[in-house]
């Protein structure tokens, strides 16, 4: 069989994405490789579809049990032999799965690289045929990454005990220019094909909120979103609690992750969500690594993140299958406090000596700041994303909160100027609350003992309310007119650009007319990335075939055990309810639907088609 008659004949799709197709190529060449694909791309195919055409088993190296689980469990409803090697199976099941491989049963194998260097394991490669390496979640390798996993280093070491040298290829969504070198590095590619897309996610809508009652709009949010799965992830475990019980006295099927908990309440609380027992999870940042979920329709932040690379892969969770997703963050000027206190007390650095600590907490503090703009930019934030990982957007993508809300310009000159005066006439001494406390005239215990109330620019803005004077010390920082210093004093500087603030012209700031994003339908009209007609456009009874559809998915699941989401992606049932195929070719048709997983349970899905059309 060729690549494209196992796509379609395994997977049930048509065509390749354009990444893919190269880097399956280059891999059946005998070339090493290294993906570098956002969430969602479909990197798995890259390394599976290869695996099925060689001469020889492939080697997944996995960082998580739960996500070998997935995608075994996902290959084997394809119709494709796959297994597993962790230390979730049990002494007995371990050798039996060791046992089928050894009969080359598995053209595929998930293994995590503490097995790799073992006796037993390290027999059977060696008395295999290895045609390939595939390192899942590669940046693990790095120290610079956010999930460094020593146990990745032993991935060499196992390669070079081998009597041949395997194809090795590479994988992740981790785009930074220190984590690309160390996975060449550190994993010894040899003259590597390097490929990196797009960290574009055009089927996710971006937005911030700025709310008083931040429990409120979630709760409206996920009213408005009832049968949908989602995320809601907050700072801190008490909020998880918190959220969690609310939501649940409120009658929503929610259920709560967080490292507090204990290891068999986190297990079931996953599982329910992955299940849709329980479609929405409230958890902290612990929660997610590894979880695949291919139908999750919105991730809302309850407060912001340490940095845009947490929130981007946080929030990144939403729309794996390619359909519209909201990833909305809910902020709040208290979020910058509890960021500024994780990296106070941040106790993962402790081997570090003091000044590389010193170093690792400044820049922790940079990003910090870089996700604080975020909350605040008018600009497109898909684009101040993009930007931040050195791409460069389109500045106006009209799917993102500031793209869809109206803004007028308004003259903050005055304001800027005060501002910058304060800073100068202070000598740049002080932090932004005394700034701010001085321009608007506050008669606080800091105020006095600085003197600042006898600063010129004493009480010059006490006609303007608080919150303005603070949005625009922000917006002078994100063009620079100010800069703020990383340490943990955050004194306000000069900067070489200041003095522009007195010439002529005036500094324009846009500012939203109206808070509220459109209703949702306008937003979706807005979306212009998506070609393909999906659920925004259904009618009304191709609504109500799509739940029928979905109960059917449902009892499958459970009869073979598996998420949903495994039977068939949502994509793969809004698909199904716009072809309406009343035949097994036209079923076929469908993207997702695989001639395996058709004879499997293709026939239910057409019955229930049938039905919903004729009656
Ligand atoms: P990643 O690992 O890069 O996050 P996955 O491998 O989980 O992405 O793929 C994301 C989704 O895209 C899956 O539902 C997968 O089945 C789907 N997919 C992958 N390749 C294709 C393709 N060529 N055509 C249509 N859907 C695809
Ligand atoms: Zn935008």
């Amino acid at each position: 069989m060729d690549k494209y008659e196992i796509l379609k004949k395994y997977f049930g799709y048509d065509a390749f994405r354009d990444a893919q197709e190269t880097l399956i190529d280059q891999i059946l060449e005998g070339r090493d490789t290294l993906g570098i694909m956002p969430t969602g791309a479909g990197k798995s195919l890259c390394y599976q579809i290869p695996a099925l055409m060689l001469d020889g088993i492939t080697l997944v190296i996995s960082p998580l049990i739960s996500l070998m689980k997935d995608q075994v469990g996902s290959l084997n409803q394809a119709g494709i032999h796959a297994a597993y090697l962790n230390s979730s199976l049990t002494a007995g099941q371990y050798y039996k799965a060791l046992g089928f491989a050894r009969e080359g049963r598995y053209p595929i194998i998930y293994v995590a690289p503490e097995r790799l260097l073992t006796g037993e394991f390290m027999d059977f490669a060696l008395n295999s045929r290895i045609a390939m390496v595939a390192v899942d979640e590669a940046h693990c390798v790095s120290q610079w990454g956010q999930d460094f996993r020593p146990s990745y280093l032993k991935i060499t070491e196992f390669i070079e005990r081998l009597p041949k040298r395997p194809i090795v290829s590479a994988f992740t969504a981790t785009a930074t220019k220190e984590v690309r070198d160390d996975m060449i590095d550190i994993l010894m590619l040899r003259d590597p094909m390097v490929l990196t897309t797009g960290f574009d996610r055009g089927n996710l809508y971006f937005g911030v909120m700025s709310v008083k009652d931040r429990y409120g709009a979630i709760r409206n949010y996920l009213e408005m979103h009832r049968g949908e799965s989602g995320i809601i992830y907050c700072l801190t475990r008490k909020h998880v609690e918190d959220v969690c019980a609310r939501l649940i006295r409120d009658g929503f099927p929610v259920t709560r992750y967080h490292a507090g908990l204990s290891d068999a309440e986190r297990r079931k609380n996953q599982d329910d969500f992955i299940y849709d027992r329980a479609p929405v999870i409230v958890a902290t940042s612990a929660f997610g690594m590894g979880i695949d979920k291919s139908n999750v329709r919105y991730v809302l932040h309850y407060g912001m993140p340490k940095n845009i690379e947490s929130y981007y892969q946080e929030a990144g969770r939403a729309g794996r299958d390619g359909e519209p997703a909201e990833c909305i963050l809910y902020y709040s000027g208290q979020d910058v406090i509890t960021n500024q206190l994780f990296i106070d007390h941040n106790q993962d650095n402790q081997e570090l000596d003091a000044a590389t600590r010193a170093l690792v907490t400044e820049r922790d503090r940079e990003r910090l700041r870089r996700m604080t703009f975020y909350c605040f930019t008018n600009e497109c934030l898909r684009d101040y994303i993009l930007k931040y990982f050195g791409e460069y957007g389109s500045n106006y993508c009209g799917n993102c909160s500031n793209c869809l809300t109206q803004f007028e310009e308004t003259d903050v000159t005055e304001i800027a100027r005060a501002l910058i005066d304060c800073v100068e006439s202070s000598r740049q001494r002080y932090g932004t609350t005394v700034i701010v406390d001085t321009v608007r005239g506050a008669n606080t215990a800091k105020i006095q003992n600085y003197r600042m109330n006898e600063n010129p620019r004493y009480g010059a803005l006490k006609e303007i309310p608080v919150y303005r004077i603070r949005q625009v010390l922000n917006f002078l920082q994100m063009q620079e007119y100010l800069a703020v210093t990383a340490d943990e004093y955050a004194i306000v500087k000069l900067t070489a650009k200041s003095g522009e603030a007195f010439q002529e012209g005036p500094i324009v700031m846009k500012l939203a007319k109206e808070a509220q994003r459109p209703p949702k339908e306008q937003s979706k009209s807005g979306k212009s990335k998506k070609a393909q007609p999906g659920r925004e456009s259904f009618t009304e009874k191709e609504e109500s075939l799509f739940e029928k559809l979905r109960a059917v998915r449902t009892e499958i699941a459970k009869r073979e055990q598996v998420p949903p989401y495994i039977v068939f992606s949502d994509r793969t049932l809004i698909h199904m309810c716009i072809v309406k195929p009343t035949t097994k070719q036209e079923m076929l048709n469908v993207s997702g639907v695989g001639e395996f997983k058709y004879n499997k349970y293709g026939e239910s899905f057409l019955m229930c088609v049938k039905e919903e059309t004729e009656g």
